[in-house]
């Protein structure tokens, strides 16, 4: 087969224990799905989930024990973290039942969803959408994926971010609102899903700024830490 302009290459993470990568088809995420990080961002209650999606190729992969890094993106001044969980996909399906949702995983792994913060207020204001300030180009940094079988009580992991060494975010994934399961369910209601979706699941309260120079490290319980220098 012969393409007019060359085909963009595969987009690809590494997985834990094994020379094997996984493909990234999409990359979904939840938005507002810790309870303390709504409030923060001015909303209460529960809500039903909503979702968004970065290109594939706004994924910045990152190998196990190195730190990975991301060009501070243009046109903002408030470039703010988001520390997530990411589910990735290896059984498709659309209705899933959030009684079957675990079947559909093959595995866990650290993301960053970083966020043109300004942007995206601005974009709120205007009830326009959030691309510009979510789907930029190395706005979705990842660690490697971790298979279920090895991933141990995701359910109930840690979820961390330190910037510089500090503290910014720190919470648990048994606080999201809407559950691995659950967000399973709801986003294959309103897409087919399919091996190689990536869902970030949301991120807890603690954003904020970093500038070029910082060096973000995030983590969740029993996967890869994910390290990301800002530059
Ligand atoms: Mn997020």
């Amino acid at each position: 087969m012969r393409f007019v302009v060359t085909p963009p290459a595969p987009v690809s993470v590494p997985v834990v224990g094994t020379e094997d990568r996984f493909p990234i088809r999409r990359v979904y995420c939840v938005g507002r799905n810790y309870e303390e990080h709504a409030k923060e961002m001015g909303f209460t209650g529960r809500e039903p989930p909503f979702f968004f999606l970065k290109p594939a190729d706004a994924i910045v992969v990152v190998d196990a024990g190195s730190t990975g890094s991301m060009a501070y993106p243009s046109l903002t001044h408030n470039l703010h973290h988001e520390i997530e969980l990411v589910v990735a996909v290896g059984t498709g399906g659309k209705n899933i039942q959030a009684a079957d949702a675990h079947q559909h995983i093959f595995g866990y792994a650290v993301g960053l969803d970083m966020t043109r913060r300004d942007l995206q207020n601005e974009m709120k204001k205007q009830g326009r959408p959030w691309c510009i300030g979510k789907g930029f180009d190395q706005s979705a940094p990842i660690g490697p994926i971790t298979p279920v079988a090895q991933a141990g009580d995701i359910d109930n992991a840690e979820i961390y971010l330190q910037v510089g060494g500090q503290d910014r975010q720190r919470s648990h994934v048994s606080k999201l609102i809407w559950n691995i399961a659950e967000t399973i369910a709801h986003l294959s209601a309103a897409w087919e899903l399919q091996p190689g979706d990536l869902i970030y699941t949301g991120t807890p309260e603690g954003v904020a700024a970093v500038v070029a120079g910082d060096t973000m490290t995030g983590g969740v319980t029993g996967l890869e830490s994910l390290s990301v220098k800002v530059v």
